[in-house]
């Protein structure tokens, strides 16, 4: 639960998923319907206040918080067809506070599948989409991309109203909408400003996805080293898969370093008995090396074995080396083949929740006299080793890379550039962990990195970002244009995306 009454006052607290922030916000709304979330945002402005919505607070930016008026959007949960669309689709409308798990349940059900996920499934659909959430995939993009058609409540007017915004081309046939429902706005500069804007044009209420039919992927991890996963990947391995996602040990000599190489390719569909088999074989796979790291699995479920775990390397920053190898080659498989949402999510989400992670975007392609991605991330393990050598700092996990295809939105990371994500993850209470994850940051800004908006990201201010969207002043006049007044403006967005 993301917010609960305080045990003994009895009166609202929120807290972010892991735990690192806790809000008392003037006001906590629950609100059920579009009109509630009409009413919020006409209060908050009678009382000259601001407002933020929150998904499911797995954000480790500060992008959600306020301590105005906080809109917890659980309670609008609804999943439907969308029946309104010019094209078959298939299409859904999920309402602000569905979970990504909750989404592919009920697609599940309908013979559908998501098309693209990150490698967790407890956030918000519509605070993940927000905030440009994405998985590794070459083939699709990320989450963002499935969106046709969104519905917003603005701050334009005298009253607070909502509209339902899609692509110029249109999208929804307006004789099968409702009469009395949000206005219709076809226009591509709103919608492409809209759907990845982390709640600072407006408070969303829905968003219509593009579903596709229930496929399969199978995932195979091996173990390489960084040398032959570098060449690999500037021999074309990204060509050969819908997805890869690769995992480095920065503490080991150079060139060296263990590498896990993942890689989804899509796959015919295999029937239920096949599921089943493949479904024990991963576990039999999976207990087998957990049995050899007993500490590392058990860290997530136990307070104990978690401390004990943040103990040793706080204690003995010097085994993260042999830690992080023992990681890697613990996940390597024989192969993996099933319905593509259960592929794509990664586990270890007890583990996940008691850390975070800066991730930050570096283009595929370099500009003329740019860098290359892989040199960067050769820089950002010396670094790391350094750091370790010099003071014994580390990170908490393999430094990861996710690729992402490129999208048409004007402020998600890969706005027309396929990009390397590079993410830098640290335990909660590992000793140094935001001295770490700050200097990552620095040497990544330094490169010209563009930040995930949901992760960490307070070294990055609204110069870089002007710098890295070419779209950014076509993006503030749209956010003049539905919040001229700055109702739904926070700390992060003053940061970040200016006044
Ligand atoms: C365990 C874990 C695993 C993760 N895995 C991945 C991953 O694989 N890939 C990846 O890219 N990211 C990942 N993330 C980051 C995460 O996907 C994003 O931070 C996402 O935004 C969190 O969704 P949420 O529902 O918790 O949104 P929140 O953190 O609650 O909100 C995100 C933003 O959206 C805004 N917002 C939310 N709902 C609304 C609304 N209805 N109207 C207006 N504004 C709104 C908030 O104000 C905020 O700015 C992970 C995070 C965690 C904790």
């Amino acid at each position: 639960m993301p917010h609960a009454p305080h045990p003994i006052l009895g009166r609202d607290q929120w807290w972010n998923s892991t735990r690192t922030t806790e809000l008392h916000p003037l006001r906590l709304e629950r609100p059920r319907t579009l009109a509630d979330l009409e009413r919020v945002v006409n209060e908050a402005r009678a009382l000259e206040l601001r407002v933020r919505a929150v998904g499911r607070g797995h954000s480790s930016s500060d992008a959600p918080f306020t301590e105005d008026v906080l809109v917890d959007t659980a309670r609008l949960d609804r999943i439907a067809a969308y029946p309104a669309a010019r094209t078959p689709g298939p299409y859904v409308e999920v309402e602000a506070g569905v979970r990504v798990r909750d989404l592919n349940t009920a697609l599940d059900r309908m013979g559908l599948s998501i098309r693209a996920m990150g490698g967790y499934n407890g956030q918000s659909v519509v605070g993940a989409i927000l905030t440009g959430t994405h998985g590794s995939s070459m083939d699709y993009g990320a989450l963002s991309r499935m969106v046709r058609s969104l519905v917003l409540v603005v701050a334009d007017g005298p009253t607070a109203h909502a509209i339902r915004i899609e692509p110029s081309a249109g999208f929804s046939d307006p004789a099968r909408l409702p009469a009395n429902g949000p206005l219709l706005l076809q226009d591509d500069e709103a919608f492409h400003s809209a759907v990845v804007s982390m709640g600072a044009l407006g408070l969303v209420h829905s968003m219509v996805l593009e579903a596709e039919p229930t496929y399969f992927l199978k995932e195979v991890r091996r173990v390489s080293d960084w040398t032959r996963t570098k060449e690999e990947l500037r021999n074309g391995l990204l060509d050969r898969y819908s997805g890869v996602f690769v995992q480095i040990n920065p503490y080991e000599a150079p060139g060296r370093e263990t590498t896990l190489v993942m890689t989804h390719e899509r796959v015919a569909a295999i029937d239920r008995a096949r599921r089943l088999r493949e479904d024990v074989r991963f576990g039999i796979g999976w207990l087998n090396n957990a049995m050899r790291n007993p500490l590392l699995l058990l860290a997530g479920h136990f307070r104990f074995t978690y401390r004990l775990l943040v103990w040793r390397l706080n204690r003995h920053p010097d085994r993260i080396g042999r830690l992080l190898r023992s990681a890697i080659r613990g996940q390597r498989d024989k192969g993996y083949t099933q319905t593509a949402h259960r592929v794509l999510y990664q586990g270890a989400a007890h583990l996940k929740l008691r850390a975070y992670d800066t991730e930050n975007a570096l283009p595929l392609r370099p500009a003329p006299g740019g860098e290359h991605y892989l040199d960067v991330v050769d820089g950002l393990l010396d670094m790391l080793r350094e750091l370790h050598a010099r003071h014994g700092f580390h990170l908490s996990s393999p430094v990861g890379l996710r690729f992402v295809r490129r999208s048409a939105h004007w402020l998600t990371p890969e706005h027309e550039r396929d990009v390397c994500y590079v993410d830098a993850p640290v335990l909660r209470d590992a000793y140094g962990n935001s001295n770490c994850v700050g200097r990552v940051q620095q040497y990544l800004k330094k490169h010209g990195a563009i930040p995930h908006w949901g992760k960490r990201n307070e070294v990055f201010d609204h110069a870089h970002i002007r710098r890295c969207y070419p779209r950014f002043d076509a993006w503030a006049r749209q956010r003049d244009r539905f919040d001229p007044e700055r109702r739904f403006a926070n700390a992060f967005t003053e940061r970040l995306l200016g006044p």
